[in-house]
C-alpha cells in the first residue's frame, strides 16, 4: 500500500525523523490555515502518488496567504500524469544547501535489506543510476545484524556525503531503518534528504510503501486505507472479495490458486502475449465467484480475450462451468473466453459448457494449458 507524501511524513515523524512543520488541506481555506500555522514562506505540494510533481507545476513556494490562495487554487483539481490532486500538503519552506538520496528496500535475491544512499539527490534515482551509477552506494544489511550507528556513519562516509553532513545523515539512516523494519515498509525513501545551511539534515520528501502482509499488526494503518487509491478494476475486485492485481496487457486471466495463476501469466508471456491481470479465484471457487471474476475482467477495456485456467482439486469443474454460464447470462462479455478445464469433475464441467448453447465465437475449450494460452493470445492479437 503506497502512502501519500503527507502520510509518509507522518509515518517518519513516529520514528523521530525530522520533517517540516505542515498540514494537509483539501480546500483553499484549509491550505491558508495550514500555511498560517506552519509559518511563511511555505511550500504548497500536490499530494499524488507519482514523481516529478515539481516539474508538472504541483509544487509551489508561497510567501503570504494570497500566494497560498493562488497556488492551492491552481493545484487542487490539477491533473498530474493522470492523477487528480485531491489534497495539498502545506509546509514551512526549507532553505536547501544540498540534496541527497536515501532509501531502504528488500533485496529478495540477496535475502537482505538494501540501503541506497547518494549525495546526488533531488532528481529521480533512476536517472542517477543511468548517468552516474558510481554516485550511488548500495549496501546490503543482514536483517539479523541490523544497522548500527557506526555502520550508518561508515555508509555516509562511503557514499561521499560531505563531512559536515555525515553525522546528521547517519542519524537519519538509523531512524529510517527502524521505520523500515518496525514499520513494515516495502520501501522507505527520502528524496531529497536535505542539508540546511544551518547544518541540520532533514527529510524534504517521503515515499513510503507498506507491506500489506503485515497489516494484521498495524491497526493504525486503517486511516491510510481510507485514502488508498486503487484503480477502478482493483476497487471492483476488492468489493467482490477477489485476489486481483491489475496489469497492462490484453489477456484477462482467471485461475484457481495463486501458483497456477502465476504460471498462467508465465505461459501467456511465453507464447507472446501479455496478461491484463492476475486473478486467483482460490480453491473451492463456486459459480457466483466465477461470475464475479468475469465481471471484473469485463470491466477492463484493454482485455481482448479471457483465459480461464482451472485445475480442479477442491474446485469442482461443474461449479466453474455453471459460473461461466451464469456470468454469460448476467454480463455481456466483450471478449471471447478460452478455457482449459481439468481435474475434479472436469468432464461434467465440459459437458455443461457444451450443452449451454454458447456460440464458438464466445467460448472455446482447449485440452492443455499451452494450447489454451496460444488460442487466447491469438484472439488478443
Ligand atoms: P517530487 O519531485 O515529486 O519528488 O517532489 P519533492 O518533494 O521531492 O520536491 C521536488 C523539489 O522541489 C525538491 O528537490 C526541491 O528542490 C524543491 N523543494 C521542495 N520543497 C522545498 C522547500 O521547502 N524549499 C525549497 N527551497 N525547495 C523545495
Ligand atoms: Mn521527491
Amino acid at each position: 500500500m503506497d502512502l501519500f507524501e503527507y502520510q509518509g511524513k507522518q509515518y517518519f515523524a513516529r520514528y523521530d525523523i525530522p520533517v517540516s512543520k505542515g498540514d494537509v488541506a483539501v480546500t483553499v481555506d484549509q491550505a491558508v490555515a495550514a500555511a498560517d500555522a506552519a509559518g511563511y514562506p511555505v511550500v504548497v505540494k500536490a499530494q499524488v502518488q507519482v514523481g516529478g510533481r515539481g516539474k508538472a507545476g504541483g509544487i509551489k513556494l508561497a510567501n503570504n496567504a494570497d500566494e497560498v490562495r493562488t497556488h492551492a487554487g491552481n493545484i487542487l483539481g490539477m491533473d498530474i500524469k493522470g492523477h487528480v490532486v485531491k489534497r495539498v500538503w502545506v509546509e514551512n519552506a526549507s532553505d536547501i544547501a544540498e540534496e541527497y538520496y536515501a532509501s531502504f528496500t528488500l533485496d529478495r535475491g540477496a535475502k537482505k535489506h538494501l540501503l541506497m544512499l547518494s549525495k546526488e539527490g533531488g532528481v529521480e534515482i533512476e536517472e542517477v543510476a543511468a548517468t552516474n551509477p558510481a554516485a550511488i552506494l548500495m549496501l546490503h544489511i543482514d536483517p539479523v545484524d541490523g544497522l548500527s550507528a557506526a555502520g550508518a556513519l561508515k555508509a555516509a562516509v562511503d557514499a561521499k556525503i560531505p563531512e559536515k553532513a555525515q553525522q546528521g545523515v547517519a542519524d537519519i539512516l538509523v531512524k529510517l531503518y527502524r521505520c523500515f523494519v518496525e514499520g513494515d515498509c516495502d520501501l522507505a525513501e527520502i528524496n531529497p534528504l536535505i542539508l540546511k545551511p544551518t547544518g541540520e539534515v532533514h527529510a524534504l520528501d517521503a515515499k513510503v510503501s507498506l507491506d500489506a502482509n503485515a497489516d494484521f499488526r498495524h491497526p493504525e494503518w486503517e486511516e491510510f486505507k481510507a485514502t488508498e487509491e486503487l484503480d477502478a478494476r482493483e476497487k471492483l475486485a476488492r468489493e467482490k472479495g477477489l485476489q486481483y492485481i491489475g496489469l497492462d496487457g490484453t489477456v484477462g486471466i482467471i485461475a484457481n490458486g495463486a501458483g497456477l495463476a502465476m504460471s498462467t501469466l508465465d505461459v501467456v508471456n511465453q507464447v507472446g502475449g501479455t496478461a491484463a491481470n492476475f486473478l486467483d479465484i482460490g480453491g473451492g471457487a463456486n459459480a457466483d465467484l466465477m461470475a464475479s471474476a468475469l465481471e471484473v475482467i469485463n470491466s477492463d477495456k484493454a482485455v481482448k480475450s479471457i483465459f480461464i485456467n482451472i485445475f480442479g482439486g477442491i474446485t469442482r469443474g461443474e461449479e466453474v462451468a455453471k459460473g461461466i454460464v451464469e456470468a454469460l447470462g448476467r454480463v455481456d462479455l466483450r471478449a471471447p473466453i478460452v478455457i482449459r478445464l481439468d481435474g475434479t469433475n472436469a468432464e461434467e464441467g465440459r459437458s455443461i459448457l457444451a450443452n449451454a448453447g454458447i456460440p464458438e465465437s464466445k467460448l472455446t475449450s482447449k485440452p492443455t494449458m499451452l494450447e489454451a494460452a496460444e488460442a487466447a493470445v491469438a484472439l488478443a492479437k
